[in-house]
């Protein structure tokens, strides 16, 4: 096994930006589970398969091929051989991904990806349940919490940035509902490990958030 650090927190808690910038300063590959469950949910959408479905759900996780590759920084996220970087962040997935990612057959299928490339190198893993299920012995857990409040307003600013034609009632509404699906359903809910430490990022910049985490890390390393 290599190094270990798990990173679990809400939508827009700054999980992403953060786990970038620590995995440069401390020569971690950077991995975010979200985006596996990201382009499950857009193979379905693309392929019309409604979250009940299950039959068309397994016709899609047997072929299906999910790629991250880290170049100079930059993550890129491929689909079944397109790049799908940008697509995998629009409303439209977002709105319906935690209904496929509370899937057993999905998580069945991706969790053990994400346990393999932890055996090969040194990673900073980000998601849901990286600190609880897919990683229980990580080196390190981090679970990153932030107002509800703040995380909207965030994620607002990240889309619109991104183009996007959003308000900030309809991002806070669809956190929400995101927010629900992943802390109660069955299988691998999001809820801290018990030997997880916490960081609020609620009044931190990101700046401030690396530097606590880069110290927790460093007491470990
Ligand atoms: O982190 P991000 O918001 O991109 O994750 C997208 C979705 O994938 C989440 O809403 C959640 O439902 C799911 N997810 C998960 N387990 C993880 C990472 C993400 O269920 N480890």
């Amino acid at each position: 096994m290599g190094f270990v650090v798990a990173i679990d927190g809400p939508a827009g808690s700054g999980k992403g930006t953060i786990t970038k910038i620590i995995a440069e300063k401390r020569n971690l590959v950077s991995i975010d589970t979200g985006a596996m469950y990201r382009c499950v949910a857009l193979d379905c959408l693309e392929n019309k398969v409604e979250p009940t479905d299950i039959e068309g759900i397994e016709k899609i996780l047997k072929d299906i091929d999910i790629k991250l590759e880290n170049k100079n920084g930059v993550q890129k996220v491929f689909l079944n051989g397109k790049d799908v970087s940008e697509e995998i962040r629009t409303p439209k997935v977002d709105d319906v991904v935690a209904k496929y990612a509370a899937i057993k057959q999905v998580r069945d299928k991706v969790t053990p990806i994400q346990r393999k490339m932890g055996e090969t190198q040194n990673i900073i893993m980000e998601g849901r349940d990286i600190g609880t299920v897919v990683f229980p012995n990580a080196d390190v857990k981090i679970f990153l919490d932030c107002s509800l409040e703040e995380r909207a307003n965030r994620r607002y600013k990240q889309d619109i940035e991104n183009g996007m034609n959003v308000t900030y009632e309809e991002v806070l509404e669809s956190i929400i509902e995101r927010n629900k699906l992943e802390t109660e359903r069955e299988i691998a809910p999001f809820v801290k490990a018990e030997d997880a430490i916490v960081v609020d990022t609620t009044h931190l910049s990101i700046e401030e958030v690396v530097n606590e985490i880069l110290k927790i890390i460093d007491t470990f390393k």
